[in-house]
């Protein structure tokens, strides 16, 4: 009889998966979104029905090639819609086509849980706002860099549970796309749930990332965890995650009302929004808060706006929430199976770890004899080695991440 163990002595730690978000990253996914004075990710003007500019639709793209390569499940979710902005001088309505969410699944492996993390890629445009080309660097294109920037650290991981990115369209269009998500991808009815179609209550949280690039030097860092009303229980866990993994101090509001948070809240998922502290002086605290919002200068080249640095740190901290929630697998899960003339150890290897394995005729005598070496493979993967029963006079195996 043939028995393992499998204690492993190298393990993920969250501060690892945390530590793949880096401003570098950060900063260059956000110049790729088309986030330049001049550039725009709104709609066109003009009579109906409007249409995405083209830089709208390279920022989809962009999105949809780079969740693609990482391994995403990765889908575009189309949509159109009539709306009569209640805040223009204008008493028309309008039909907007050809609008698109994207979005990316890591699916879990086993567990039920759901985690959304949502921003959203337009940006204000002439149509209905006094801008010219707004380029939308902080507003949203900001949320989305950190979507991009944590799917690509966490990548190679594996979750328990389950983490879907909603890049939303549409948000300056009263929300337009996080409402077309939530009625045609959230069901109350087992029965309904599919690759595209999310369980309700499986959903725990809902984090909306939108507006959080720009911060004022001259104070405290720190950053706003908002609900629309009311605590819930993703700013305990968004804060503790912010104090644990950043330099930031979180700061609780609630009465946020306009973002796409709202859509989730309004149907009783826990939402919250993060946002840059100093977007507005809410606290009378005296700093300047955001001069470009809504602007053509919500650029990233407008000059001394952005803080790379400072949306880093949120990035890292909206990170280290949804690993804590979503559960990283550990590696090295020793299973062992026999067949006639082999046995077969394998185990869920991390990324850049160098294993080796050993075997062992007496756990008790803890003399361990070395077999293999087997080197990173630079991905999580599930790793055999097959041993010729013949030739394997251990009784027991043991692997070890160097
Ligand atoms: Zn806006």
């Amino acid at each position: 009889m043939i028995g393992w163990t499998g204690t492993a002595s190298h393990a993920i730690t969250l501060s690892n998966i945390v530590e793949g978000v880096t401003e570098h990253g950060y900063s260059n996914h956000l110049a790729r979104l088309y986030t330049h004075i001049g550039e725009s990710r709104g709609f066109t003007d003009g009579d109906s029905p409007r249409t995405p500019l083209p830089q709208h639709d390279l920022a989809c793209d962009y999105m949809v090639s780079n969740f693609t390569a990482w391994g995403y499940d990765t889908w575009l979710d189309p949509f159109e819609f009539d709306v009569n902005f209640t805040y223009d001088n204008d008493s028309n309505s309008y039909h907007y086509a050809d609008c698109n969410n994207v979005v990316a699944t890591k699916w879990g492996s086993g567990g039920t849980n759901v985690f959304l993390l949502i921003a959203h890629y337009d940006s204000v445009d002439s149509g209905h706002r006094n801008v010219t080309m707004g380029p939308g660097a902080d507003d949203g294109a900001s949320g989305v860099a950190a979507q991009l920037t944590i799917a690509e650290a966490i990548k190679d991981y594996v979750f328990k549970d389950t983490i879907v990115f909603v890049a939303c369209d549409a948000e300056e269009k009263d929300y337009q796309g996080s409402i077309y998500f939530r009625n045609n991808h959230v069901t109350e009815n087992p029965a309904e749930t599919n690759a595209t179609t999310f369980l309700k209550s499986a959903i725990r949280a809902c984090v909306n990332l939108d507006t959080i690039a720009y911060d004022d030097t001259n104070n405290v860092p720190q950053v706003v965890i908002g609900t629309l009303s009311g605590w819930n229980p993703v700013v305990t866990a968004v804060s503790s995650a912010m104090s644990k993994y950043t330099e930031l101090t979180p700061r609780f509001k609630t009465g946020y009302d306009s973002s796409d948070h709202i859509s989730f809240a309004n149907i009783g998922i826990d939402s919250i929004h993060v946002i840059e502290y100093d977007f507005s002086d809410y606290w009378g605290d005296g700093f300047t808060p955001n001069p470009n919002y809504h602007s053509d200068f919500d650029a990233i080249d407008a000059p001394n706006y952005l803080k790379f640095d400072y949306a880093a740190e949120v990035t890292k901290g909206i990170a280290g929430a949804l690993c804590e929630y979503a559960t990283p697998i550990p590696p090295a899960t020793l299973m062992e199976t026999v067949g006639s003339n082999a046995v077969t150890v394998s185990w869920i290897c991390a990324p850049n770890v160098d294993y080796r394995l050993y075997g062992a005729c007496n756990l008790a005598s803890n003399d361990w004899t070395f077999i293999q070496d087997i080197p990173a493979t630079g991905m999580v993967t599930e790793l055999r080695v097959e041993l010729d029963l013949a030739c394997v006079t251990q009784t027991m195996f043991k692997v070890i991440g160097e």
